[in-house]
């Protein structure tokens, strides 16, 4: 059979969407029926729909045929919900999103570790003489040990950091300790000198740092938050760094986006802003990635990476 596969992105991303997708499918040696827009096709006629929670399709009901719902995004928390949903949604795993995640965590922990802005803003005359830690002696924690967070965990590792990670479900990661679970969790923080944030955004996961959790932390801890920005109730953190148990955070990621003008978080000093970049669904890399999942649809083969509805990632 030739798969009908609608694409959902936005119309802005349709261009070079097609021309990736149609070179990873002739790569993997698949035929499809690559329609670029929902007006372009019959809706009980698509067996999948590439999914931009930005895009065009939001009610599922008159694709009546489909087999997947393929999250351009690794976060879905804008679609699981959606009752007209009957399909298998899948998250979006693919290199160039994990390998920039990988670099933008990798970036700020050694910008931090390092304490490089100290010797930038330094004045003339100035001559500071603090030499920062090796890499061994610090101890990050990463909280979400997914494709993402695994793979900035085993980064941060390579380093030569000590690194400890927890996740719903045990792990077993060369070089990292592996915590798991509610009775995990406090020992992940204690050992969290540098916090790095990548779980997603779930009913079990919301507010997860809380004026409590973080007390767990180090004295001075450091946050890095690239996951979602729900994860951290924003008041907890600010009257953290205003005490100074918490001595930094740099975000990525907000409740609301972009960050509002009038958030604390633009003009606290300890607060580092950097604007949802640390990384990004790229064509060139997930156009693969999705073919394998349609080469999937085609052969009657269970997708990957399919999300759990009810526990929400
Ligand atoms: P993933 O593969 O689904 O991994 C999620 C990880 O979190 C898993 O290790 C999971 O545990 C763990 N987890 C979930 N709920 C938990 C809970 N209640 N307690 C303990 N651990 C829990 O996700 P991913 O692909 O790594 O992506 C992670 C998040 O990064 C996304 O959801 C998204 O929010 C964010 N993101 C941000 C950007 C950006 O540019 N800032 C870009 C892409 C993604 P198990 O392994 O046991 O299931």
């Amino acid at each position: 059979m030739t798969p009908v596969i609608l694409f959902g992105g936005r119309p802005a991303q349709r261009d070079l969407w097609r021309a990736h997708l149609l070179d990873a499918a002739a790569a993997q040696g698949l035929t499809m029926d690559l329609r670029m827009a929902p007006e372009d096709v019959a809706p009980g006629d698509v067996d999948a729909i590439i999914y931009n929670p930005e895009g065009p399709v939001q009610d599922f009901t008159p694709y009546a045929k489909l087999r997947g719902a393929l999250n351009m995004w690794a976060g879905v928390e804008q679609v699981v919900g959606n009752k007209t949903l009957k399909a298998p949604l899948t998250r979006m795993v693919e290199p160039g999103l994990t390998l920039g995640m990988t670099d933008w965590v990798v970036a700020h922990v050694m910008r931090r570790h390092v304490g490089i802005d100290r010797h930038l803003t330094m004045a003339p005359g100035d001559w500071p003489q603090d030499h920062p830690p090796l890499a061994r002696d610090r101890r990050i924690t990463v909280l979400g040990l997914g494709a993402l967070g695994e793979a900035s965990a085993r980064a941060l590792s390579g380093l030569g950091f000590q690194v400890t990670g927890w996740s719903r479900r045990k792990k077993d990661i060369p070089g990292v300790r592996c915590l798991a679970g509610p009775a995990g969790l406090r020992d992940a923080l204690a050992a969290g000198d540098f916090l790095v944030l990548l779980l997603p955004l779930t009913e079990a996961t919301e507010n997860l740092l809380n004026a409590r959790t973080l007390r767990d932390l180090p004295e001075g801890a450091e946050i890095f938050n690239p996951g979602r920005g729900a994860l951290i109730d924003d008041d907890a953190l600010m009257a953290a760094l205003a005490g100074g148990h918490v001595a930094h955070a740099t975000l990525d990621v907000f409740r609301q986006e972009p960050l509002p003008r009038e958030h604390p978080f633009w003009d606290a000093p300890g607060v580092t802003v950097t604007p949802h970049i640390a990384s990004v669904t790229r064509a060139d890399t997930a156009a693969g990635a999705l073919v394998a999942q349609i080469v999937r649809i085609r052969d009657g083969l269970p997708l990957l990476h399919v999300v759990d509805r009810a526990r929400g990632y």
